[in-house]
């Protein structure tokens, strides 16, 4: 193809290009590429112009497989790619219209691949997702028949059991190294460990359900099948992977089981950006990448920055290089700005709030949407008091990452009633929906449940199941809605219509369930909304457990998209995105680095490079927010306290010239002082700060 008939290729640096190019007009497919390159050089943006260039160069737009970080991440992608290719439009119409229907998660992927060749490797199609809470369900039920919770107070919370197993599988490291590693005081367990996991797995296959890491590892098997791997990795021409540094040994092993000798296997990252070893990402994946290949994969380095300013790319740079580990990247931006990034203290967390919300509408004024401006913390419960002020204030915001939407308790409960329709065998599910009724406790539901799950094809007649008197009534109409949700009826399509019944039949229950029901009566409309968007129960379920919309802003359903409103996110959940305006809280000690990851030097170095993640978030103006005094509310059983803060230990005092230092709200004018008698101030709290480091 003609170089000069893909206009987009003028917008490209040289190396971006080479990478956009890489391959083209050799009449084959490419070998493998890594593009490795730091934050906001346009990783995302190469990899989004090399998917439009390939089906401009005539690749099959069906055979592209985009494995993105979220399926927000994926979407995007997907709108890139379409603007790019609607450049042609006029001569090429057909492109216009060029839909990417392989592009989401690895989970996301793994489960539709699953769906349609688990009977391959003796799975039964028709399993049900378990999200991470239902999976420590299922774990705990089955501590509980296994005896260990009886035979020592001691023995690990379902949690830690779930993040024990979850490590084992995802790093593929046997049980005691993973103990040793990471759960050191879970040691002595190992080997009641072992037995807890190995009957939590039969408790699944029983079920029929899959958690997410079995998406993962039951993908992974198929790939050991040779021929299956083979007829796998033929469905795609071509596979890209973005945020390389975030994935796992599964994934890895997947991509190279589908793509052997790497021919159309694209991957860019940043080794900078790691930030999910605690859910065994492993930073080895991109390094070892180019190596795994013979020939060794071709490699590409971008350095130019186009986000963020110089003065916030120096800030951030200058944090990242005091990394144990050295990122041998030389980041340069073009956008020169006289604003430094600011630290700002104030004196609590309320002063934290009322400063974020003052600045949010100020700017607002100056003309930037809300949209435009991010808030980002190391921890989902650090935005409340945020949260509770935007409120008092009417002011919209939309929170990414944290609690989300679907593991609100009414939402799970509606969401049990479409499981178990959906796999009578899954007993977690069951359980919850069972429990909803009138008299209906435990022991019935357990009763019920053994019953059903003892039925020759797991659907033991729901109206004959024995329960209490006074709860006759009601399990009858609900044995007929489960039927009816089911399609066990013979009646007409359950999907939507059976939906809209399970919503109302559940409102009416919600009055005796919560004492707040009104205020959750919205929640379970937007779902039905939700609902009616997609095809069928099936592709509901397995979407939304593997991508839930995000929590919002407790109103009735999310914003509409041209509604205006303020970000709110985890650093996790931000990864990736750019604002014009970002705010992150907490920039002190014990929130970043967080007191729960300060166990060893590997775990600091993953929060220092969180922050450098949150600071590259922010294009124009950077402020890093530091209450003098705050609020922990421990989970780990030290109850909540006051700390007083020093500033991260990211920010030592030789980095403090990359920033504006600014006290909110200003002291009255009488209490200023002298200008000398104020850096003197300010020079002895810095000192007592730093004297305990
Ligand atoms: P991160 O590491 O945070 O994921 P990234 O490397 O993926 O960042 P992008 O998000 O792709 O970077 O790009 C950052 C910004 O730079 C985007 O706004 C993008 O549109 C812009 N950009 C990328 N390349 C160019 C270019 N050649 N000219 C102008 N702007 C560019
Ligand atoms: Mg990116």
């Amino acid at each position: 193809t003609d170089s000069a008939a893909m206009p987009w290729l003028a917008s490209l640096n040289a190396a971006q290009r080479e990478a956009v190019e890489f391959g083209g007009g050799e009449g084959g497919v490419a070998g493998p590429l890594l593009v490795i390159a730091g934050a906001g050089s346009g990783k995302t943006s190469t990899l989004a112009h090399r998917v439009a260039h390939l089906i401009a160069g005539g690749a099959d737009p069906a055979r592209i497989l985009l494995l993105t970080f979220s399926r927000r991440a994926a979407d995007e992608m997907g709108r890139r790619v379409q603007r790019l290719l609607g450049q042609l439009a006029a001569t090429h119409p057909w492109l216009a219209h060029a839909e990417l229907n392989w592009s989401g998660t690895f989970h996301g992927i793994g489960a539709r691949l699953l769906r349609e060749y688990a009977g391959r490797i003796g799975l039964d199609v028709a399993f049900t997702i378990h999200d991470r809470e239902d999976s420590a369900d299922l774990l705990n039920l089955v501590r509980h028949e296994q005896g260990f919770s009886e035979k020592s107070r001691r023995f690990p919370l379902k949690g830690t059991c779930l993040a024990i197993y979850s490590a084992a599988v995802n790093t593929r490291a046997p049980l005691a190294e993973v103990l040793q590693a990471s759960f050191p005081w879970c040691a002595e367990w190992e080997d009641e460990l072992k037995r807890l996991f190995r009957a939590y797995v039969q408790a699944k296959q029983a079920q029929q359900v899959l958690d997410y890491d079995d998406l993962l590892l039951y993908w992974a098997q198929m790939m050991a099948e040779p021929e299956l791997a083979q007829e796998v990795g033929a469905l795609f021409e071509h596979v890209l992977v973005d945020e390389y540094q975030d994935t796992n040994h599964l994934q890895a092993a997947i991509l190279l089981a589908m793509k052997p000798d790497g021919r159309g296997l694209t991957v860019v990252g940043d080794d900078a950006q790691a930030i999910y070893a605690f859910r065994g990402a492993t930073v080895r994946n991109i390094l070892d990448f180019p190596a795994a290949f013979e020939p060794p994969a071709r490699i590409v380095t971008l350095e130019q920055n186009y986000r963020s300013t110089q003065p916030i790319l120096a800030a951030a740079n200058a944090v990242i290089a005091l990394a144990a580990e050295r990122y041998a990247k030389d980041l340069r931006s073009d956008r020169g700005s006289s604003q430094r990034p600011r630290l700002v203290s104030v004196k609590d967390d309320a002063e934290q709030a009322a400063y974020v919300v003052e600045q949010a509408l100020a700017r607002r004024e100056d003309g930037l949407r809300l949209r435009q401006q991010a808030v980002l913390f190391r921890a989902s419960s650090y935005s409340a008091r945020l949260e509770m002020e935007l409120t008092r204030r009417n002011i919209p915001f939309v929170k990414f990452g944290g609690l989300r939407f679907l593991e609100a308790a009414h939402v799970k409960d509606v969401l049990a009633l479409l499981r178990w329709a959906e796999n009578p065998r899954d007993r977690i599910a069951g359980f919850r929906a069972v429990q909803l009724l009138a008299g209906i406790g435990p022991k019935t539901a357990g009763r019920v449940l053994d019953n059903v799950c003892a039925a020759p094809d797991g659907c033991a007649l729901l109206a004959e199941q024995p329960v209490p008197d006074g709860a006759r009534e009601g399990w009858l109409a609900f044995a007929a809605l489960i039927d009816r949700l089911a399609g066990r009826d013979g009646g007409p399509a359950p999907w939507p219509a059976g939906f809209e019944l399970a919503c109302r039949w559940y409102e009416a229950q919600m009055p005796r369930l919560y004492e707040d029901a009104p205020v959750r009566l919205p929640d379970i409309q937007q779902l039905a909304r939700i609902a009616a968007t997609y095809p069928g129960r099936r592709q509901f379920l397995t979407e939304l457990t593997l991508d839930p919309p995000s929590a919002t802003s407790g109103e009735p359903g999310m914003p509409l998209v041209d509604e205006d409103y303020l970000i709110l996110s985890t650093m996790h959940s931000a990864k990736g995105q750019e604002w014009s305006a970002v705010s992150v809280l907490n920039v002190v000690d014990g929130c970043i680095p967080s007191d729960i990851a300060t166990r060893n030097g590997a775990e600091i170095e993953e929060e220092r490079r969180l922050l450098y993640v949150a600071m590259t978030r922010a294009r124009d103006h950077l402020d890093l927010i530091l209450p003098q005094r705050f609020y922990v509310s421990q989970q780990q059983g030290l109850g909540d306290r006051h700390v007083y803060a020093g500033r991260s230990r990211f920010i030592p005092n030789r980095l403090l010239e990359h920033f504006e230092q600014i006290t909110w709200p200003l002291p009255p004018p009488g209490l200023r002082g002298t200008p000398a008698s104020r850096q003197a101030a300010v020079d002895l709290a810095a000192k007592m700060r730093d004297m305990w480091r």
